[in-house]
């Protein structure tokens, strides 16, 4: 490794030796290790997981089912006040129209995300959810929520976090995922969110699914106005819960498009987004399966193979993100040499039980 310093040798020590680093380290790579060290020491905890050469992707579709939210997050570009124009609810036919497009194109995952909308109760959601599993049975897997909308639901029905994660369970929901968490300090709340949830309820809500048996995830959103040491206390929070439930399948990380929203900003490099990248896997060692962001990084969130990630979708829509200037390509192909050319042998994850379907849009 280049450019040693008796910091860097001394967490490189520890990181080739499995032992983990603390935030103050993690503080210090962030502003001191080269890009090449970063490299280095992400990729050192990644082949503790997988093998160096391989890495995985999804074929996936989020489904934004509506729009209409109260929540007022200031960098959303995507949310329609109830009543103002623009708002919408898809029917349920427009919502199996888009899954069955999701099947045509080889994929087998679908996300569920809308906003938060009081005309909507909960049993919208079961009865919704209910019928897509009775539809396609094993050959389509969904994450029904994100974590954001489950508190929002659960808030709105009286229902604790646990009876209300049991509900979803008995409608054939299997997945909830730590999507809405921006990043997960109180101050980032109040300052661009603060009708959404506060920090404990978030983490209360993920203990509650990780009780009642669903599978979850943890996500992270950079490039807002938030500090270093807030996006290590979303790491560090992350972390801890972690050690505490091993309920997190996977970390995604991805950057906020400030397009079109009441915040604005510039949008965050793909060099400030990869070292974040390589700065999770090195921080998160009890996370195995860390997910570089094809939807806002385009073809180069592939780089984020060599900064510590082993897996990727491959998304066919998100209005949220393309709202806020996300562009999506559906020729999944050039993404795919991409990952070849870094060095690496992409293999299709299939998420639902009984995927018969092969991709028709890879070839
Ligand atoms: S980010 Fe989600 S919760 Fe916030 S305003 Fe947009 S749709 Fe609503």
């Amino acid at each position: 490794m280049s450019g040693r310093s008796p910091e860097i040798a001394g967490i490189a020590e520890k990181v080739r030796s499995g032992e983990r680093i603390q935030t103050d380290e993690a503080r210090w790579l962030w502003f001191n290790a080269t890009d090449d060290q970063m490299r280095t020491l992400s990729s050192t905890v990644r082949a503790r997981f997988h093998p160096r050469d391989r890495c995985t992707y999804l074929i996936m579709r989020i489904v934004n089912y509506t729009n209409v939210c109260v929540a007022q997050c200031d960098y959303c570009a995507f949310y329609r006040l109830p009543g103002q124009d623009g708002g919408y609810v898809l029917s349920r036919d427009a919502v199996f129209e888009k899954l069955d497009e999701l099947l045509q194109l080889g994929g087998d995952l679908a996300g569920f995300n809308g906003g938060f909308n009081p005309h909507l109760p909960l049993n919208y959601y079961c009865d919704l959810f209910a019928a897509i599993r009775e539809r396609y049975g094993e050959r389509l897997e969904f994450y029904a929520l994100t974590i954001a909308e489950f508190m929002y639901l659960a808030d709105h029905a009286k229902l604790d976090y646990l009876e209300a994660a049991q509900r979803f369970q008995n409608s054939g929901v299997r997945w909830i995922t730590g999507g809405g968490s921006e990043i997960l300090t109180e101050d980032f709340r109040r300052r661009h969110s603060k009708f959404k949830y506060t920090v404990t309820e978030y983490f209360e809500a993920q203990r509650a699914l990780v009780d009642a048996g669903l599978n979850t995830t943890a996500t992270m959103v950079i490039g807002f106005d938030e500090s270093i040491d807030e996006r290590l206390e979303h790491l560090e929070r992350t972390r801890q819960f972690q050690d505490e439930t091993g309920g997190l399948a996977s970390f995604l990380c991805w950057t906020y498009k400030p397009y079109f929203t009441q915040l604005g900003g510039i949008e965050v490099g793909t060099g400030e987004y990869l070292r974040h990248l390589a700065l999770s896997r090195i921080y998160l060692d009890n996370i195995s399966r860390i997910r570089t962001s094809v939807l806002t990084q385009n073809e180069r969130a592939l780089e984020g193979l060599l900064y510590g990630a082993d897996d990727f979708d491959l998304p066919i829509e998100d209005e949220v993100t393309q709202k806020a200037g996300a562009t999506i390509n559906r020729d999944f192909q050039p993404i795919l040499d991409y990952a070849r050319r870094l060095g690496f042998q992409p293999e299709y994850r299939h998420v639902a039980r009984g995927h018969a379907v092969e991709p028709v849009a890879v070839s």
